[in-house]
């Protein structure tokens, strides 16, 4: 362990010398009070220490004491519920011991020690193990099966297995080695948070994480184990969003990283969440959830640790089997910490001063999603999937953040702040956005919602294109310069907008649509268009066709519960088709 003294001091950034033997990334703890920092720059004997607190009082001379162990998080039960900081501290027990204002250097274990957890054990003495074979279990909350993995590099042959109640530093396992070696284990594990943990193999994405927001599912979908940024202006709806995905992914388990937001942003945040309840089950969302908080008065050397932080714990459930969500907001503000500590290690700025590995940085953290096959003998399938909320200065794309993470991630939802301000939510603008898993996921949609699905998807992207164009033709001529067919290209491309992209989060029942609510609904949309045309070219007149009352039932076949949908779309299929050809025929009639 190396001992090394303070020679400079510049906000959170601390040099100290003598520290020959320690490693880059080891954590260290400075001065009387023990804060906790971590190595991020190595000259000679000298180490560049960001101190992930307050750093106020620290001068020259004091003494900095190297762990030798690098930043790790502790895995184990006690995860779930637990809102921490971006060190791994559990905001709740330290609020306990040091009231409000956190104090500096107070050591509080990142799982509950005293806790006792119902160990079920999963194999027998004599049976063969490998890391990553699951050893048993702990019903962790009411959504949530923990399982206790053997740890990596470990294998060899179970001598004991305990069953019953155990805190997570117990031995609940004993596991000889092939040379004889004999491990304990204990349902507490650590993990270096740099570095991503080990799976078998990653597997390409092939199906959607289903969201039921109908303009993510339909036309911009992110696959389970896929990667996704939002950036949005301020008041685009970035925390709406993120808050649907977090109730309604179809995610067993959700890691939120709130990163440097204004303090007060991350307070409601920290109040919001345990409010929102699971849908399926009706309890609090914290249940399957792990909060990371790092408000903009935390340090912001911690905001740089908060991600990957976040990620290793995400890791963790992944290769349970689990399918796991992490949202990260705002990874701009990361980046700005990241960009702060390269400033006071007077690096060789790049754009707009941020340093020149961001991008490699964004990267390192959106390679860790994924989907994977498990270590371990059974080989699970779980799947991490990642959104990156970014938050531009002004809304403004162009910007090195923006730019870095869009040339790693595959979808994209840009939040447009003029459709907010028309109060058209979620405000996700259809030409700008993308999703690179389209054609991967086709299949899956033609097979597990319907065949027709994925080319009604690329009729809406079309229509909503025409509209676009058809929009600046009208400009030119007026409405009534435009044939009757691209009148009604017009107005399908508005009902498209109206009554399936517009979705509002806080109605009962509009805030979640099943795949087979957003096909029918679309199938609705598109078959009347279909219909019009052909009745138009058959002579029906085109503002009869526009005022049918059938177009009534297609704007609120978004609030008919799931239940209803099947039934509502016959009758609203039957009623379009009767009403439709009995206009034209009485046309024809009027016509003779
Ligand atoms: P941001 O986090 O980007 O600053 P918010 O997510 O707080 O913005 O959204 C701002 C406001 O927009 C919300 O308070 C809400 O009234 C409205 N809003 C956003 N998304 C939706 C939605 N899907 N449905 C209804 N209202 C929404």
């Amino acid at each position: 362990m190396s001992q090394g003294k303070v020679v400079k001091v510049s906000g959170p950034l601390v040099v100290a010398s003598g520290m020959e033997d320690a490693n880059m990334y080891d954590v260290v703890r400075v001065g009387e009070q023990g804060l906790i920092g971590e190595i991020i720059e190595m000259r000679g004997g000298n180490a560049s220490v960001q101190v992930y607190e307050e750093t106020a009082g620290i001068g020259p001379g004091v003494p900095v004491e190297s762990t030798g162990a690098p930043l790790s998080v502790e895995l184990g039960p006690g995860l779930i519920g637990t809102m921490y900081d971006g060190i791994q501290r559990p905001l709740e027990e330290m609020r306990k011991i040091a009231g409000p204002n956190i104090t500096r250097g107070i050591k509080v274990p990142s799982i509950d020690r005293e806790k006792k957890w119902q160990f079920m054990p999963k194999v027998k003495p004599g049976d063969e193990v490998e890391a990553g074979d699951i050893i048993g279990t702990v019903q962790e909350t009411v959504l949530v099966e923990q399982r206790i993995m053997v740890p990596y590099g470990i294998s060899g042959t179970v001598e004991a297995i305990e069953s019953g109640e155990f805190t997570v530093e117990d031995v609940i396992c004993k596991v000889r080695t092939a040379d004889g070696e004999l491990k304990e284990l204990a349902m507490l594990q650590k993990w270096p948070v740099r570095k991503g943990r080990p799976y078998k193999e990653k597997l390409v994405p092939e199906m959607p994480l289903i969201t039921g927001q109908r303009v993510i599912d339909t036309l911009f979908p992110i696959a389970k184990g896929g990667v996704a940024a939002v950036p949005g202006p301020f008041g685009s709806g970035k925390t709406v969003v993120q808050h649907q995905l977090a109730k309604w992914a179809d995610a067993e388990i959700v890691v939120y990283i709130g990163c440097g937001e204004r303090g007060n942003e991350m307070t409601d945040v920290l109040m919001e969440f345990p409010e929102l309840k699971d849908p399926n089950t009706g309890e609090s969302i914290m249940k399957r959830t792990v909060l990371i908080a790092n408000t903009s008065d935390m340090p912001v050397a911690a905001r740089e640790a908060s991600i990957y932080t976040g990620i290793t714990i995400a890791e963790y459930f992944r290769d349970m089997g689990y399918s796991v969500a992490i949202m990260a907001d705002s990874t701009s503000r990361w980046a700005e910490a990241l960009r702060e500590m390269s400033g006071r290690l007077e690096e060789m700025p790049g754009e707009e001063g941020y340093p020149a590995y961001l991008a490699s940085r964004l990267a390192q953290f959106y390679e860790r999603a994924g989907r994977t096959v498990s270590l371990g003998k059974e080989g699970r399938l779980g799947a991490l999937s990642a959104i990156g909320a970014v938050s531009p200065p002004g809304g403004d794309i162009s910007e090195p953040v923006s730019q870095a993470t869009l040339r790693i991630v595959k979808v994209f939802w840009c939040l447009d702040s003029q459709l907010a301000y028309k109060r058209h939510f979620p405000a996700i603008n259809w030409l700008q956005s993308y999703s690179l898993y389209v054609d991967r996921l086709e299949e899956w949609y033609a097979e597990n919602v319907n065949k027709e699905f994925p080319k009604l998807r690329a009729q809406t992207i079309h229509l909503l294109q025409e509209e676009s164009e058809l929009e600046e033709v009208v400009q030119l001529v007026g409405v009534d310069g435009l044939s009757p067919e691209d009148r009604l290209k017009l107005e399908i491309a508005k009902s498209i907008r109206e009554d399936y992209l517009h979705q509002n989060a806080f109605h009962e029942v509009d805030t979640y649509s099943s795949l087979n609510k957003q096909y029918k609904l679309l199938k609705l949309i598109l078959t009347f268009h279909k219909l019009a045309r052909e009745a138009i070219a058959k002579g029906a007149p085109f503002a009869k066709l526009m005022t049918l009352p059938v177009r009534e039932s297609i704007g609120r076949f978004k609030y008919v519960e799931e239940k209803s949908v099947d039934e509502t779309f016959d009758s609203a299929m039957d009623e379009m088709a009767r009403s439709i050809s009995e206009l034209t025929a009485k046309e024809a009639e009027d016509d003779d």
